[in-house]
């Protein structure tokens, strides 16, 4: 799986070992645990996605980045449990699908 943040297409690879998760966005590559429950997997790609979004924007500040990004995968993965019409309309919606 691949997913385009910015202007790079990250490669999603699913590791056996090291942390729950990683982005290096100079490589522009996201790891993700696969030894993990499957919603901690999605939970934590968000979380990495989120990284790569915050350094496409040259976003500053690293040290409130952690909590930032923390914050906004726990808040995004919510959401998208709770509004799964909605997570259906956005992805229609972004693809240009949407009425
Ligand atoms: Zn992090």
């Amino acid at each position: 799986m691949k997913v385009k943040i910015g202007y790079k297409n990250y490669p999603i690879i699913w590791s056996t070992d090291g942390d729950c998760g990683n982005c290096d966005p100079n490589l522009g590559v996201i790891w993700v645990s696969d030894k993990m429950p499957l919603e901690e997997q999605a939970v934590t790609l968000l979380h990495e996605v989120l990284h790569a979004i915050w350094s496409d924007r040259a976003m500053p500040e690293k040290a409130i980045e952690e909590a930032a990004v923390d914050g906004l995968s726990r808040g995004l993965a919510t959401v998208f449990i709770d509004n799964p019409e909605f997570l259906e309309w956005l992805g229609e919606a972004l693809n240009g699908d949407g009425d």
